[in-house]
């Protein structure tokens, strides 16, 4: 029986008297040298996956093997500023597994981005990519930097840099990176250009080493808005069940980035109503609606939604505890604790960001009868046009946006019944099925593939 589900485990306190994330730790956290603190962005990954692991009684050398990635790489390089200065950088690229395929997942441009992050990016990777069905591991980078300080120039030396420092540890056959938080198309496409330029030849394609490009360079038509589109599908798919329709309801969503203003403007063409937003700079409410295609045109010209002169600046409280039908978080990892659970109102919860709900957070939200939609499932949408481009650039091919949308579609509906079908047979919550049903195909590939030597 899952550990989150409903009414289950009484909670630990550590010794500051805090309640712990977990109710007990798997014996392989310790086994396999990860810190003991519940409430470490990677130990709570792995818990929950080992939680999934014991339901469905995973095989062990499969726990240990996933319980770590393969490679954590680290990289330090100078880069010259406007100013004629020199700055040192930090960048990182974990390969979490590569049992389905080569490693997959973005890079996180951010001042705050630290091992365990990217740890637990990479891991949850491999679980999508396995859940969503495309033919990748996972893995996950970044640079600790936040591009906002710097001009375009020094942006475009720090990335080229970055690509020269990992290039011995890409590739369009090894490990693929892609657009996360803080990194757009343009750092693409020059991570593309850096990586063309110093393979020379370099295969077919060598621009395929990285997704998220630009149309005009190799880049997929909807690999932009994917991710908000996956996560539309996946409301889509799931709600009727919650016997919700979407012109229907009302919904607030919190980081109006690519993610968050990619899914407003999306469900909004569903007939949903956006009434609250939020991001690094404010919280907005209009419970008459607010047209997230002027929001976005706002946030892009202001850089953020405080300020929006057609909605209402309201308290960080008050935004949680807005009532609505739908709730996208949109932003960072581990924003949804039980402070922010106990005031939300709502009745399905979207994980547009990665790992945004801790599992304190969700055993509130679950108590309180929220539909958590895990984002392993419902943000699967970038990485598998991620995917398309990938192909697209290996056979020289140039599909149109009707084509890309019902094949997202198609990987979207088909996660959705996997993780349905798992919590019939496991009875357990949703963000433990799509665990299981990620693993299971990670089970039967390494059950064909074997270990070797
Ligand atoms: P982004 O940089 O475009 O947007 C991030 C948003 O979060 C911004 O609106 C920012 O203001 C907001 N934010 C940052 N700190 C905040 C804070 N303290 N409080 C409130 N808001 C804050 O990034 P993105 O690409 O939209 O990614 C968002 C999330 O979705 C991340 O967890 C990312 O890993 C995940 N994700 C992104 C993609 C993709 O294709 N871009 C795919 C899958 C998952």
């Amino acid at each position: 029986m899952s550990t989150l589900t409903k009414g289950k485990n009484a909670k630990a306190s550590n010794s500051n008297g805090k309640a712990l994330s977990t109710p007990r730790t798997d014996p392989i956290v310790g086994e396999v040298g990860l810190p003991e603190d519940p409430n470490n962005l990677y130990t709570e990954t792995v818990s929950t996956m080992l939680r999934a692991a014991e339901i469905m009684n995973l095989p062990r050398y499969l726990r240990l093997i996933l319980a770590q990635p393969k490679n954590e790489i680290m990289v330090h390089f100078p880069v010259q500023m406007d100013d004629g200065e020199f700055k040192l950088f930090k960048g990182y690229r974990v390969q979490h597994n590569n049992a389905l395929g080569p490693y997959k997942g973005g890079l996180r441009f951010h001042h705050d981005v630290h091992l365990d992050d990217v740890k637990s990016l990479a891991f949850l990777m491999t679980m999508k990519c396995s859940l969503v069905g495309v033919p990748y591991g996972g893995g996950k980078g970044g640079i600790k930097v936040n591009p906002r300080d710097h001009s375009s120039a020094e942006m475009e030396r720090i990335v080229r840099r970055f690509t020269a420092a990992i290039a011995h540890n890409i590739g369009p056959d090894y490990d693929i990176p892609a657009p996360d938080v803080g990194s757009n198309s343009q750092h693409m496409a020059w991570i593309a250009d850096t990586f063309s330029f110093l393979s020379e030849i370099g295969g077919d394609n060598p621009a395929a080493v990285i997704t998220g490009k630009p149309v005009s360079y190799g880049g997929s038509l909807g690999r932009e808005k994917a991710t908000g589109q996956g996560v539309v599908d996946t409301l889509v798919e799931m709600l009727p069940e919650l016997k919700l329709k979407p012109e229907k309801c009302n919904f607030s969503v919190l980081g109006f980035g690519n993610v968050g203003s990619w899914s407003a403007k999306i469900f909004q063409e569903k007939g949903a109503k956006l009434t609250a937003a939020a991001d690094h700079t404010g919280f907005i409410i209009n419970e008459k609606g607010i047209d997230a295609d002027d929001l976005a045109e706002f946030v892009k010209a202001k850089g953020g939604v405080g300020g929006y002169p057609k909605a209402t600046k309201c308290s960080k409280d008050d935004f949680y505890k807005h009532k609505v039908d739908v709730f996208i978080p949109a932003a960072l990892e581990q924003m949804i604790q039980e402070p922010e659970a106990k005031m939300i109102t709502c009745k399905v919860m979207a994980e547009g960001a990665n790992a945004p709900t801790t599992p304190a957070g969700e055993r509130i939200l679950i108590d309180k009868g929220i539909e958590v939609l895990p984002a392993i499932l419902c943000n699967a949408g970038g990485v598998t046009v991620s995917y398309f481009e990938w192909v697209q650039n290996k056979t020289f091919q140039a599909w149109d946006l009707e084509k890309v949308d019902k094949a997202l579609n198609k990987h979207m509906v088909q996660a959705a019944t996997k993780t349905r079908a798992a919590r019939g047979k496991y009875k357990c919550d949703l963000r433990t099925a799509a665990y299981i049903a990620a693993l299971q195909r990670l089970t039967e590939a390494y059950e064909v593939r074997g270990i070797f030597p």
